[in-house]
């Protein structure tokens, strides 16, 4: 069978060879700031594909480079994942890829195939295809592999935004869309909450004040404040979910003397951090409990020896529907896969966070396998989307090209 456009039939030569990258980095596990052995392997690939720089950055990402052009692209997917959790409820070893079905065209299963491996080695694959197939002189185009992105979204990505690369015109990230265009996802912030009592035997309870008590109404309070958060018609409506709850006590027979519970928030469209870390202090029980409430932080040590942190705070970012890059996107669809895309969002947070949230540089979302997948014991994405997803790579430098010369300056 022909194939419907000469993107997809000549991204079809390279089946076997994605295949192969992404059984090999799904082989490699990477657990966040543990990606050394899969950075080694995509400098490998992309010199081996004829890319015409690789290199890694102070913090461990991986870059490789095609062309030298004015317009400037980052082609982004993150190169560590999550955990494997519970073993035995995975069918399949997390890191043994098994290809369910057919060889060719069936399904590829184990830890990251759909978060985010998957997406970088179509991305690794797909930037070699626009090589091969004459690359356009007025580009530049990135192909980033970041590191600990599971841990702090945009940590590694902004960094080398900042520090390694020029700015570029547009960012494009690989985690998984099902083949469709993303323009967004919603922000988030990680709370503590601590309240401080005062410990005594606990034989005698009434000498001391418990401080997890003062936490029942405190909780309640955050359960309701669920149902009254921001809305959003494309990103949908802003959530608290309480997510651990601790307390420190000298033994199981004293009272203690501080509890504290932890928070995921996350913000739509029209929430900012520091509005809903407010609206957290100023709940009647927050206050009557006199309880701290603060944003966590992140402190990490990459495999390079380099360390960086910031605080968990996320921002929100949606890129306007009308914007060149998303439009560009969508002509990707139709040139390179002869399919009208949907528009989409991430209902998780991505390294949009940094690159348009924080930065501001315009961003979009492609990649190959569903969302739904991400982190979970059925990890997987097809094969036959890592093809079409190479395909689409390959098209969309040439088509944003195009858009951005007949665009005016914005
Ligand atoms: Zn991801």
């Amino acid at each position: 069978m022909r194939a419907a456009t000469p993107f997809l039939d000549r991204a079809e030569v390279h089946r076997p060879g994605v295949a192969e990258l992404l059984g090999d980095l799904i082989h490699t596990p990477s657990l966040s700031s543990e990606e050394e052995a899969v950075v080694n392997l995509l400098v490998e690939r992309m010199t081996t594909l004829g890319y015409d720089e690789v290199r890694v950055d102070g913090f461990g990402s991986v870059i490789g480079r095609i062309g030298s052009g004015p317009i400037k692209i980052v082609y982004d997917s993150h190169i560590d994942t999550v955990g494997v959790g519970s073993r035995s409820e995975w069918r399949t070893e997390p890191f043994e890829p098994v290809i369910d079905g057919d060889r060719q065209h069936g399904v590829m299963l184990g830890r990251g195939a759909s978060d985010d491996k998957g997406g970088m080695a179509a991305m690794v694959y797909g930037a070699a295809l626009y090589k091969q197939m004459g690359a356009d002189e007025n580009v530049t185009l990135y192909v980033v592999g970041s590191v600990q992105e599971e841990d702090c979204d945009g940590l590694a990505l902004e960094n080398l935004l900042l520090h390694t690369l020029p700015r570029p015109d547009l960012v494009v990230l690989g985690e998984a869309t099902n083949l469709d265009v993303f323009r967004g996802n919603r922000g988030r912030i990680e709370v503590l909450i601590r309240t401080r009592g005062s410990s005594c035997h606990a034989a005698a309870p009434e000498r001391g004040v418990n401080p997890v008590y003062s936490l029942s109404p405190l909780i309640a309070d955050i359960e309701d404040l669920n149902r009254h958060l921001g809305h959003d018609d494309f990103l949908g409506a802003g959530t608290v979910a309480l997510t651990k709850i601790e307390c420190e006590t000298p033994s199981l027979n004293a009272v203690p003397s501080t509890a504290s519970i932890y928070l995921d928030r996350r913000l739509t469209a029209g929430e900012d951090p520091a509005g809903a870390l407010d609206a957290i202090r100023d709940l009647p029980s927050v206050r009557a409990a006199g309880a701290e409430v603060s944003l966590l932080t992140y402190q990490r040590t990459s495999f390079t020896g380099m360390r960086l942190g910031q605080e968990k705070s996320f921002a929100t970012w949606v890129l306007p529907e009308d914007h060149m890059g998303v439009q560009a996107g969508l002509a990707t669809g139709l040139t390179a896969l002869d399919r009208k895309q949907e528009i989409g969002h991430w209902v998780f947070s991505t390294n949009g966070v940094a690159s348009m949230g924080k930065l501001g540089i315009p961003t979009i979302g492609f990649g190959p396998a569903n969302e739904i997948h991400a982190h979970t014991v059925a990890d997987q994405c097809p094969i036959d989307d890592l093809v079409q997803a190479i395909a689409w790579y390959a098209a969309f430098p040439a088509e944003y090209a195009r858009g951005h010369s007949s665009a005016s300056p914005r």
